[in-house]
């Protein structure tokens, strides 16, 4: 059966979403059919408004409305140390945490040579030069206990001591290959405060 075009170019677009399958796509578009106009007129909104509104920070590479994000420009943060993830969304993690009160920086990805991502692809070189110009004295590594960010931890770490910066890794209790996105704040706060140096 054949649905109707603007049925069935909805059903392609919820496909391109992560996890959505035909079945729940074709679910989701009639939903969408059934529901009032005001609603769907946000919603659309906000799908092009996550586009047109959001830029990355020149600073740290965190999503935000304006450059540098609101964490760049707070003065009132220790300026001593910088906390490293992979995505953006991982900030919040540590945000909601409440007790990490440095600076971040976001590598959108991690090596992965199987994946053609490369050091290039990575916000790894503004790490280096936004170290030499700060006063920042200690680099925590938050990324994931995937081999992934393993070695891109070991790699940043090779490249960041050399120039007497202290490099430590937050300590293990995270699952291995857990997302630190998904874990919760205690685990987070017990991974930041027994951190260990590499
Ligand atoms: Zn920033």
């Amino acid at each position: 059966m054949q649905y109707p075009l603007p049925i069935a170019k909805l059903i392609e677009s919820y496909m391109k979403l992560p996890g959505i399958g035909e079945k729940t796509a074709t679910r989701l578009a009639f939903f969408t059919l059934d529901m009032d106009q005001e609603t769907v007129e946000k919603f659309s909104t906000s799908l092009l408004d996550v586009k047109s509104k959001l830029r990355i920070c020149s600073i740290c590479g965190n999503i935000t409305e304006t450059d540098p994000c609101f964490i760049c420009r707070d003065a009132s943060r220790d300026q001593t140390k910088i906390l490293v993830v992979e995505q953006a969304k991982d900030i919040m993690a540590f945000e909601d945490m409440g007790e990490y009160n440095g600076l971040y920086h976001v590598l959108h990805g991690v090596l992965s040579p199987l994946d053609g991502i490369g050091v290039e692809d990575l916000n790894i070189k503004s790490l280096i030069t936004r170290l030499q110009v700060s006063e920042v004295n200690e680099v925590i590594l938050a990324l994931n206990s995937t081999p992934e960010g393993e070695s891109t931890a070991m790699y940043i770490s090779r490249l960041i001591k050399p120039a007497g910066i202290k490099v430590s890794r937050l300590a293990s209790g995270l699952a291995v290959g857990s997302d630190i996105e998904y874990a919760d704040s205690l685990t987070l706060k017990r991974a930041v405060s027994g951190r260990t140096e590499l």
